[in-house]
């Protein structure tokens, strides 16, 4: 089986999806090294990540997540230090319609990136994983169940603990929803409880 690194070096030069005429913009962002026992799985990077850190979760959304994550115990220092942080798709889709976020990306995009992310799990292997948005939840727990179901458990997949989060954006309706921000609480606790367990 190939490296992570490998991996890694090979994802750096992607463009299958410049190359199948999608309007995405890269370079792919993805972090963290082999051996992370927790694994953070987003939707899509945004402009901030691919045009000025380089680092995933650094805008607005990034910045929530860090506090919801504050509170299951870990500081933004050691998320970024311990954990892997990847995406669904790891480069910038554009903005949407509206002009207020950014664009979801597509089903075809999801699919080109899918055997990207299906390697970084297998290789990196994490004990945790934590989905971040529905886009996440999916290749996970498959299209039909919806993140109110799915946010403020924790399951048990193949071995490893999952605990899906909401996406941290602003702009997202669902997370704001006063009945699924106690979602997001349990959420935490249970990612609270599994640090103590696994001394994380
Ligand atoms: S989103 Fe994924 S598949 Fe598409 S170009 Fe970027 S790394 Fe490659």
């Amino acid at each position: 089986m190939e490296e992570l690194s490998v991996i890694q070096l090979q994802l750096r030069k992607c463009t299958r999806c410049q190359l199948s005429g999608y309007p995405v913009q890269g370079p792919p962002i993805f972090s963290g090294a082999p051996g992370a026992r927790v694994m953070i799985v987003g939707q899509a990077p945004g402009r901030v990540e691919v045009g000025e850190t380089f680092r995933p979760f650094s805008g607005s959304a990034g910045a929530r997540l860090f506090r919801w994550l504050q509170t299951a115990g870990w500081s933004e220092t050691q998320v970024r230090a311990q954990f892997y942080i990847t995406s669904v798709t790891k480069c910038f889709p554009g903005p949407n319609k509206s002009g207020r976020g950014d664009r979801a990306p597509s089903r075809a995009e999801q699919q080109l990136c899918a055997s990207w992310l299906e390697a970084e799990v297998t290789l990196v292997d994490p004990v945790v994983l934590i989905p971040v948005g529905t886009l996440a939840a999916v290749r996970f727990f498959g299209p039909d169940r919806k993140l109110v179901d799915l946010v403020g458990q924790r399951f048990q997949i193949e071995g490893r603990i999952v605990v899906p989060l909401p996406h941290p954006s602003g702009a997202s309706a669902w997370t704001q929803a006063p009945a699924n921000q106690a979602l997001v609480r349990q959420a935490l606790a249970h990612l609270l409880a599994v640090k103590q367990e696994l001394d994380l």
